[in-house]
């Protein structure tokens, strides 16, 4: 049977509304942990990276099981080039080549984990953890850590990690009123969109840009939305845990999450699965690169990639507003001096800081009884 391009175009409209709206039919949204019924508690070993504890110990020279998957993970993360040791997308070998140890050493420096080049248990503690499905390094560049000329302080008192995507996009300077929308077809509830517009809100506070809901999705700068595996862009989601969310650097406004993950919009604290998601958390990282901030080394950052099932980040790090400021300039109805994270920071900085001023005089002192 021979069907013409009309119908053809009809029919593939048809599928992919059908399949977008059959992957939203349920979305994982509970107010805190004890209201997740026992029948929906999500299986964290339905992870798709559990498998990757198996190689645990594995370094260079070894041909382990596996390894061709974690080669993978490297690939979509931005620390394996996309045409290194592979005629076609799928073809890694099992073998813990010279590549894959470049890989593990850059990874592990973006991490603030030893650089030993070896799957040793901090790294693969670390691989797991679930994390935003944007690549760290884009293009073989990045200014996490990896990509800077010199090695960060062991002190952890680092400070400008944070990154911008290649080309530094942002949004232009005659736009600083942007409008997000969601996704009509996951009828979101009130509850759900208060928690967006928290999020929203604790980028406008450092920066000169506000943040309006708008009824019309096809017309908002960013566009909210939350789909199961493949979803029409080439970014598949991976099911529990394993990559989050993503979006988009400026001006493209794509704002995805995964729709299996169990999202909490309430309260997060409690004894849990090891499966829930604090949204909150994860929308303040997005929206990050919805305005142009790459991923950061500094783990106090909402910018960082990963964050652990349970957790609660969501205000923002010295490291992120100075970067976003970079973008955009300051808030002018704000101070800068708020911030819980910053009087933390304020006081690890001022001690390092009293420390080199005794250090410098007793060097004064010592100099002068010398003479
Ligand atoms: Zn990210
Ligand atoms: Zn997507």
């Amino acid at each position: 049977m021979k069907i013409s391009p009309k119908v053809k175009l009809i029919l593939c409209i048809f599928s992919i509304f059908s399949s977008s709206t059959s992957t939203n039919a349920f979305l994982h949204f509970f107010p805190n942990i004890s209201s997740i019924p026992p029948s929906l508690l999500p299986n964290t070993t339905k992870s798709a990276w559990n498998t990757f504890t198996n190689l645990s110990g594995c370094h260079s020279g070894q041909n382990v099981a596996g390894i061709s998957k974690l080669k993978s993970y490297f690939r979509y993360f931005g620390y394996i080039s996309n045409n290194i040791n592979t005629t076609s997308k799928n073809n890694f070998t099992d073998e813990f080549d010279d590549a894959l140890e470049r890989a593990v050493l850059n990874y592990q420096k973006n991490f603030n984990l030893n650089t030993t080049g070896e799957l040793d248990e901090e790294t693969v503690k670390q691989i797991l953890k679930p994390r935003c499905g944007v690549a760290d390094i884009v293009n073989g560049s990045t200014t996490m850590n990896s990509g800077k000329v010199t090695p960060p302080p062991s002190n952890g008192n680092t400070v400008a990690h944070y990154s911008f995507f290649p080309g530094r996009p942002r949004w232009p300077s005659r736009r600083r009123d942007l409008t997000y929308a969601f996704d009509p077809r996951n009828q979101l509830s009130a509850d759900v969109k208060r928690v967006f517009a928290n999020a929203f809100s604790r980028w406008s506070e450092w920066t000169p840009l506000t943040f309006t809901e708008s009824g019309n999705y096809f017309t908002a700068d960013m566009k909210i939305g939350f789909y199961a595996g493949e979803h029409g862009d080439g970014e598949e989601f991976d099911g529990v845990l394993g990559t989050l969310a993503h979006a988009f650097a400026p001006p493209r406004g794509l704002l995805h999450l995964d729709s299996d993950e169990t999202w909490i919009v309430g309260e997060i604290s409690g004894s849990g699965t090891g499966a829930e998601m604090d949204l909150e958390s994860v929308a303040v990282h997005e929206i990050g690169h919805l305005l142009g901030l790459g991923h950061s080394s500094v783990e106090n950052a909402i910018m960082f990639p990963t964050i652990a099932s349970g957790m609660r980040k969501v205000e923002l790090d010295r490291d992120d507003v100075e970067g976003i400021q970079e973008l955009y300039g300051s808030n002018p109805g704000n101070n800068g001096t708020t911030g819980p994270s910053f009087g933390e920071r304020e006081v690890s900085r001022g001690c390092r800081d009293s420390f080199m001023g005794w250090i410098l005089l007793l060097a004064v002192g010592l100099t002068l009884f010398v003479l």
